[in-house]
């Protein structure tokens, strides 16, 4: 049993650090990076071994965990002829071409290629290549920190499991090698499956994307610079600290809103919306959605840390929406998203309150995913309930309801029918709530406001 902290630390443990410089090549869907990591053992027991996961080796090939579990559960479909039908050039690929050593006590610039080996410690498939362990020549002590630059070259893939290219829109995670998290039973790094989420340790991340010039970047952290190079393109330098992941999504035509959320007792988040050209009239609700969310999560939770967030829009068909990241997360809206559903704010709200489980808690959610997706879900229902509360009658048959004997005698703030009578029955009366769940004096549900109204207006008719 661990005690609750008397109080929290102002900041992550900032163990795993990563300065990060890539370049996508869109006429090749090539990505050429090169990173410094700085880790720390934050455990009581040496090691002499660091590991990466390598996800985007996930889509190499059929022979990958992911694509057999994929192909055991999808296999004859017509979407599994369809991905296996597609070009080379539609799978992904990540090739790590160097390795060396920084610090630790080696001589500078130790080459430790030699030294790295793909494992599969869930299921031992030799064909996988999604985790990359390295050894290193001398152990890191407890407390002791080392550096490595890593060098590859990846390739973009077709769209698949929110990250990839359709069209021009990029949508870009889990593409740079990043490493596992060392417990004090050992390194906790799991190969990539058809159903997953991730786990890392939290740090500092610098990362220069270098993009066509005039390019839109949308990116975990703060935009810091931009720089243009004399090759026509520009460099976006995005900061983060206290994140255990970096995501980022560029594309020539996005379009950029911003927005403010505020709150007298919350701090301020400076909002940024990375929206698709034809859903340039949605962009109110993904901010109402976002704020009711950061102002219900936060007056529940706790504040949300980080003073901005980013929204991405995903592109229609993209398999990008509704994902979260540190600072940034995928909504999902469809084309003509008619009012009356609950599309894009139920993704926008659930992706946005898992900044405050994935984000901040940060508990491992490839062993323990119902902890952060339970405690999200149930949540995510409140704030919609709150906000958006739409579970109601289809107004297309409100007149049919009406014709058939029902009275309609609630009505939410917009008109919406809320409460339904069967006249002269002493007990009929229809509801879809359970609203004394959560209903208080300070904020009653709209449901028993509309009772209350419709009792008065029926008090002040039969006096
Ligand atoms: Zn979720």
């Amino acid at each position: 049993m661990s005690t609750y902290p008397a109080s929290f630390p102002e900041h992550s443990p900032r163990n795993a650090n990563y300065s990060i410089d890539v370049e996508l090549d869109p006429s090749t869907k090539t990505m050429t990076g090169r990173e410094v990591v700085t880790w720390r053992n934050i455990t009581s027991k040496p090691t002499s071994e660091l590991q990466f996961h390598t996800y985007w080796n996930a889509w190499r090939n059929t022979r990958s965990t992911f694509m057999r579990e994929w192909l055991r559960v999808n296999g004859g479909t017509p979407e599994a002829a369809e991905v296996l039908s597609r070009p080379p050039s539609d799978w992904s690929s990540l090739d790590v071409t160097a390795v060396r050593l920084l610090s630790g006590g080696a001589t500078a610039m130790t080459d430790l290629m030699p030294a790295t080996r793909y494992i599969a410690p869930d299921d031992g498939n030799p064909e996988d290549r999604t985790v990359l362990a390295v050894n290193l020549p001398q152990a890191v002590a407890p407390g002791a920190t080392v550096a490595v630059e890593v060098a590859w070259t990846a390739h973009v893939p077709r769209t698949f499991r929110r990250t990839g290219v359709i069209g021009s829109y990029y949508f870009l995670s889990q593409w740079f090698p990043k490493l596992g998290v060392l417990e004090e039973a050992g390194w906790n790094t799991h190969q990539f499956h058809m159903t997953t989420e991730f786990f890392s340790d939290y740090g500092v991340y610098d990362v220069r994307l270098t993009v066509p010039k005039g390019w839109v970047v949308g990116a975990t952290g703060v935009e810091r610079s931009t720089t243009d190079t004399p090759a026509g393109k520009t460099v976006h330098q995005f900061v983060q600290e206290d994140v255990h992941d970096f995501a980022w999504t560029t594309g020539p035509d996005l379009l950029v809103r911003t927005s403010r959320f505020e709150h007298p007792r919350l701090p301020a988040v400076d909002l940024r919306l990375i929206l698709q050209p034809e859903h340039a009239d949605q962009a109110e609700r993904y901010f109402l959605a976002t704020k009711a969310t950061l102002r219900s999560y936060g007056e529940w939770f706790g504040p949300y840390p980080y003073g901005h967030l980013t929204i991405v829009d995903p592109a229609w068909q993209s398999a990008a929406g509704g994902m979260e990241y540190p600072t940034l997360f995928t909504g999902g809206s469809r084309w003509l998203a008619p009012a009356t559903t609950v599309t894009p704010e139920g993704v926008t709200v659930h992706e946005c309150g898992h900044q405050f489980w994935f984000g901040v808690v940060g508990n491992n959610e490839f062993e323990h995913a119902w902890m952060d997706e339970g405690l999200n879900t149930y949540a995510t229902g409140r704030v919609i309930e709150d906000y958006y509360c739409s579970y109601g009658v289809n107004p297309d048959y409100r007149a049919a309801l009406e014709k058939g004997g029902l009275r309609i005698s609630g009505l939410g703030d917009e008109g919406e029918v809320r409460i339904v009578e069967l006249p002269g029955h002493p007990f009929f009366l229809a509801t879809l709530f359970l609203p004394q769940m959560r209903s208080t004096a300070g904020r009653p549900h709209p449901l028993l406001a509309g009772y209350a109204a419709a009792v008065e207006r029926a008090a002040m008719t039969s006096r």
